[in-house]
């Protein structure tokens, strides 16, 4: 099938002959014939880079050219922004809902695209976005997440919760790796395209000692050195090939790059340039450690990475400078990083249960990295096995299961609180009957169809569970969110966590920073930091001397206790980074990277916000230090900064630079003039900042020149937490 044949836009068309893509690749043409440009739903159950975006992309174009608009929900931010860069090269206007969460975002809804995550979706719904109504197309990337244990329920919720408003709307879901794709296309009224072609052909092996095994074949590896994972690499990398390995922790992500870069030997200006940009950037040991790995050629990859860093290794590798990314799992969640041979070296992982075996569809989305289309002939992925009997194991295990079938998570009671709140609040349902009805359209309902079901029961223990909590009230027959309820599902917040608050709240204790953050950390919504056994000695007597200020009690249950000491740990992570302590300190501290720094921070801005919000309501009195000290933590400063910071171009480095000059308020900038602010923030920043303070910017004065950027704060590694990252947290993910 031709592109030029195609009912799509000709700008469209031209970009794709531009890019080389001038006929359907096979699952692609059979989705054409499935009726996607008629408007039938469509379930695209392919593997990696057989194309699945473009069939999204195409009925994109068409529906915008018919006058509609489209939603593209992914998994992770990282993914929004790269589908972002993808989508807008070819004309159509991209917008992307990476905001705070309780926002409506109602510029968003001038664009023709809109690339959100389901939680910034589900947010959207319940600050009632007006924009979601004219939504003609919704496309879910990597829908096989319906069946993840900790997002699978908000994005299940958000494609019913979208079909429901929107009954007309035409659904695309793509995924790699669903093992039961009938039934979720059943679900979505959808029709259903599989297929295991794949433009560059896979073969998929296991190594032991000295061979990879593939299903007909044995290919012998040369042994340069002691280690089989790095001669995996050195073989594929002499004959012109790049490697992805993936390994079970960052130290071993680490570990690995440092071996692979000394054995490499690479010499390359761009990857000397390269180093050189992250040697300068780094504040932490891990900084120095990846440029010296990026000099020789090698890198590695995880959540602890700043966004710069990240960057840097992604380009290299995508350039075809640095050769070999050794990884944690994060890199094959979606990431568009394919390597000539992709090497599973751990297919074990420390998990909730100790060790255990990854999933076959995690090995799959892994695997599925291997081969560049048009630039490799063949892609390989290999398992390392660790003794000869795992061989045939592996293969079973492995390369010829299907992945896992996809479950629907919506009938488990701490989800469905948070989501029969915000049905009800934004009036989706407005009695229990009701409530039940919308769970009647949940993938859920549609597995257990004819079974005996215990979702009427959760469903009638969480309604009551939300009356009692005060977030509705029930007239007769009638649910209504309560003021307290609906700004609950406003904030996006855990209804525990807003119980949590607001019980402490109300006590009326006494502000604390520690306090009030230590609150935060225990609660669900704070994926708090992993306690190491030298960490128990600091904790407790960090504890010895401030247990005073706890808002919380003290638990003496073991299990809670180990809770309550991670969060303790994690609270003292934000009390240094309020407290002006640098990355680097704090890095070594807590055993965590920059990556890690600006996800607690992130999350505990936001969770801040949200509590001075609710002590609005329940604490008038502690709204205000509680919002300053969100502040404070947002950019990472001292209290005595906090005038500083509202200044436009004034972030921690500078506001710290002007306050030891003795410019500690709006007021002394205003006075200052041009000459004496100039050597602190540059000439530029220095005239904006004066008039922002309400002073003038007379005459251009000479001023010297000096390099005055403000450090950034370290930016996220762009996911939202998965439960992966609360192992991340130490040294995991
Ligand atoms: P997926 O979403 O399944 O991983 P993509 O749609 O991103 O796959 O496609 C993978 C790569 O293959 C992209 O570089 C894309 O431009 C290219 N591609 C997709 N369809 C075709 C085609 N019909 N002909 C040539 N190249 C294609």
């Amino acid at each position: 099938m031709k592109v030029t044949d195609l009912p799509i836009p000709a700008p469209l068309k031209q970009s794709y002959t531009t890019k080389g893509i001038k006929s359907l690749y096979p699952p692609q043409e059979e989705a054409v014939r499935c009726g996607i440009f008629e408007g039938k739903n469509l379930l695209c159950a392919i593997p990696t880079a057989s194309g699945k975006t473009i069939v999204a992309e195409m009925v994109m174009h068409r529906q915008v050219e018919d006058g509609g608009k489209c939603l593209y929900i992914v998994p992770l931010k990282a993914l929004a922004s790269e589908k972002y860069e993808d989508f807008s090269e070819k004309g159509l206007s991209v917008g992307v809902a990476t905001g705070d969460l309780d926002r409506r975002d109602a510029y968003l809804g001038r664009n023709d695209i809109i690339v959100a995550t389901s939680e910034k979706v589900d947010s959207l719904l319940r600050n009632k976005a007006p924009w979601l109504g004219e939504i003609t197309l919704l496309v879910v990337d990597e829908c096989h997440l319906v069946g993840s244990e900790d997002r699978g329920a908000t994005l299940e919720m958000v494609i019913a919760k979208l079909r429901r408003r929107n009954p007309e709307m035409q659904v695309i879901a793509l995924s790699a790796t669903v093992g039961n794709p009938g039934a979720l296309a059943g679900w979505l009224d959808a029709e259903l395209v599989t297929s295991e072609w794949r433009p560059v052909d896979l073969r998929e092996g296991v190594y032991w000692q000295g061979a990879v095994h593939f299903e007909d074949y044995t290919r012998e590896v040369p042994k340069p050195s002691k280690d089989d994972d790095l001669n995996l690499c050195l073989d594929t990398i002499d004959e012109g090939g790049q490697c992805l390995v993936f390994v079970n922790s960052r130290r071993n992500a680490e570990a690995f790059a440092k071996r692979a870069a000394s054995k490499l030997k690479v010499s390359d200006p761009t990857l000397e340039s390269a180093a050189e940009r992250i040697e300068k950037r780094a504040s932490t040991e891990m900084g120095r450690t990846l440029a010296r790995c990026v000099k020789g050629g090698a890198a590695f990859h995880h959540a602890g990475l700043a966004a710069a860093e990240r960057h840097e290794v992604e380009e290299g590798f995508r350039t075809g400078a640095i050769k070999v990314i050794s990884s944690t799992p994060t890199l094959a969640a979606g990431l568009n990083l394919p390597a000539r041979r992709v090497i599973v070296r751990d297919y074990l992982r420390f998990g909730q249960n100790g060790m255990a075996r990854i999933p076959v569809g995690e090995y799959k989305q892994m695997a599925g990295r291997a081969g560049r289309p048009h630039l490799d002939p063949y892609g390989e992925a290999v398992l390392i096995a660790k003794r000869e009997d795992a061989c045939e194991d592996l293969f079973e295990t492995y390369i010829a299961a299907p992945p896992e079938e996809v479950h629907s998570q919506c009938n488990a009671e701490n989800a469905l609180r948070s989501h029969i709140l915000s049905l009800i609040t934004t009036g989706f349902a407005k009695s229990r009957t009701e409530v039940l009805a919308f769970m009647e359209t949940t993938f859920y309902a549609y597995e257990h169809q004819g079974r005996s079901s215990t979702i009427q029961e959760t469903v009638e223990r969480v309604v009551d569970d939300l009356v009692r909590a005060e977030m509705i009230d029930e007239l007769d027959e009638w649910l209504e969110g309560t003021t307290y309820g609906n700004l609950v599902s406003r904030l996006y917040i855990d209804p525990r966590t807003a119980e949590a608050v607001v019980e402490a709240l109300r006590l009326r204790p006494a502000y604390s920073d520690f306090g009030v953050l230590e609150l935060l950390c225990e609660t669900p919504d704070m994926l708090t930091l992993f306690l190491r056994k030298a960490d128990y000695e600091v904790v407790d007597h960090f504890l010895a001397e401030r247990r005073d200020e706890l808002w919380t009690g003290v638990p003496y249950e073991y299990d809670e206790r180990e809770h309550f000491l991670q969060s303790v740990k994690t609270a003292m992570l934000l009390l240094n980074w309020a407290e002006e302590v640098t990355d680097e300190m704090i890095c070594e501290r807590f055993n965590v990277g920059p990556g890690d720094i600006h996800n607690k921070v992130e999350t505990a801005v936001w969770l801040l916000y949200a509590t001075s919000r609710l002590a609005h309501l329940f604490a008038p009195d502690l709204e205000r230090p509680i919002g300053e000290l969100g502040t404070r933590v947002k950019h990472g400063i001292k209290r005595e900064l906090l005038p500083l910071i509202k200044l436009r171009g004034i972030g921690r480095v500078r506001a710290r630079r002007l306050f030891n000059a003795g410019l500690t308020t709006p007021e002394d900038i205003k006075n200052a003039g041009v000459r004496r602010l100039a050597p602190v923030l540059g000439e530029k920043t220095a005239a904006s900042v004066i008039v922002q303070a309400g002073g003038t910017v007379e005459e251009r004065e000479e001023v010297p020149d000096v390099e005055t950027a403000d450090e950034p704060i370290p930016k996220p590694p762009g996911e939202h937490q998965t439960s992966l990252s609360a192992f991340g947290g130490a040294n995991h993910e």
